[in-house]
């Protein structure tokens, strides 16, 4: 691998399968456009013959030659080589120039040593590079939003690890399953994720018997935000990301988010608060990850939901249910119950 000034060269022997490849560099963030370029000598001879091979088996009826010159030493100008080859091109295929909307591009970049040529500009993930940005630790549930909230910290340039809160055993595995599916799935884009999976029924318990109905999905979000901080602090993270967006549910009305956000010193980021179900949905269609979300599940938060929740939690009535409980023994408790999976891509 080598790099130039904005731009990255992978050298692949000839039986690295492109289609392949191309997958590997649509999941790389940081990768703005990509071409699988083929080499040709510095001359004008020699890029024509080279050209020529490849365009043997090629059918095209236009086409347009764009010609780069990085090494403005090289004997030819740009718009010379483009007729040049334009002209051996279009002799061997029957094609014809069109410089306007042409069916094949063929791209010429000619450097201090060699040239390159392509006939495809694909578009990147866009993004930064994984790491670049730092490390955040991310909430995942099994639901649609966390992991595409977890995947738009990725392509920010973080490294994202994730975290769940499950009630196993009051509630069975759905859940645990379906969140490995996901961190599966987003190794893809990382190559490899961490899942901290934290045992959260003896915390829901305490609440539901200590606390007042309507405050608990708020102080269910307390709590987990209390263990994520502390597990984050631990990874080296800087910050926490959720999947919540503005309204969408009881506990995410912008009183409910403040009363959260409380009980945690880091910031959380919540990277789709300004996107609605639809803009959410159709990223987690493109990501891949739609079609596990959705499988039914036994969430932990539908553990003794409260048929009125709080929509504005008032603080002080937090505090003085929280007064109530044990916290730094659930939240210290929860740490250590904490099991710790990791993924990698390819799987090993
Ligand atoms: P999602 O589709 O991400 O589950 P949602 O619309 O169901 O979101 P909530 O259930 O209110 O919304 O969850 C809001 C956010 O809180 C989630 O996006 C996720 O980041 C976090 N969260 C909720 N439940 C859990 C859980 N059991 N484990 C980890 N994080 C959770
Ligand atoms: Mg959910």
């Amino acid at each position: 691998m080598r790099s130039y000034a904005g731009r990255v060269e992978i050298e692949a022997d000839d039986d690295v399968s492109w289609p392949a490849l191309r997958e590997r560099i649509e999941r790389s963030f940081g990768v703005a456009n990509f071409s699988r370029v083929h080499e040709a000598p510095r001359d004008l001879e020699g890029l024509r013959a080279r050209v020529l091979e490849r365009v043997a088996a090629d059918r095209f009826a236009s086409f347009r030659i764009t010609t780069r010159r990085s090494d403005k030493a090289f004997p030819h100008r740009s718009a010379e080589i483009d007729r040049d080859l334009g002209a051996a091109v279009g002799a061997a295929t029957g094609a014809r120039v069109d410089l306007g909307d042409p069916e094949r591009t063929i791209w010429v970049e000619v450097l201090h040593d060699r040239i390159l040529f392509s006939f495809e500009r694909l578009p990147g993930p866009g993004g930064f590079p994984v790491g670049a940005s730092g490390r955040v630790l991310a909430l995942l549930s099994g639901g649609i939003d966390s992991p595409v909230a977890a995947w738009r910290l990725m392509k920010r340039g973080c490294t994202v690890q994730l975290v769940n809160f499950h009630a196993f055993p009051l509630q069975d595995r759905t859940m645990i399953d379906k969140v490995q599916e996901l961190a599966c799935v987003l190794a893809r884009w990382q190559l490899r994720v961490r899942l901290l999976l934290v045992p959260f029924a003896a915390v829901q318990q305490e609440i539901v018997a200590g606390c007042p109905a309507p405050l608990r999905v708020v102080l269910y979000r307390r709590f987990m935000l209390r263990i994520a901080e502390a597990h984050a602090r631990r990874l080296g993270a800087k910050a926490l990301v959720t999947g919540e967006s503005l309204g969408q549910v009881a506990s995410q009305t912008l009183d409910n988010i403040a009363a959260i956000d409380e009980a945690a010193r880091m910031p959380v980021l919540r990277p789709l608060v300004g996107m609605d179900k639809q803009e959410i949905t159709a990223g987690a269609q493109a990501l891949g990850t739609l079609e596990i979300s959705t499988r039914p599940d036994q969430d932990c938060c539908q553990l003794f939901v409260p048929r009125n929740p709080a929509v504005a939690a008032d603080l002080a009535a937090l505090r003085d249910a929280e007064s109530g409980l044990d916290s730094s023994r659930l939240v210290s408790d929860a740490l250590h119950a904490t099991e710790e999976r990791r993924f990698e891509f390819p799987a090993l």
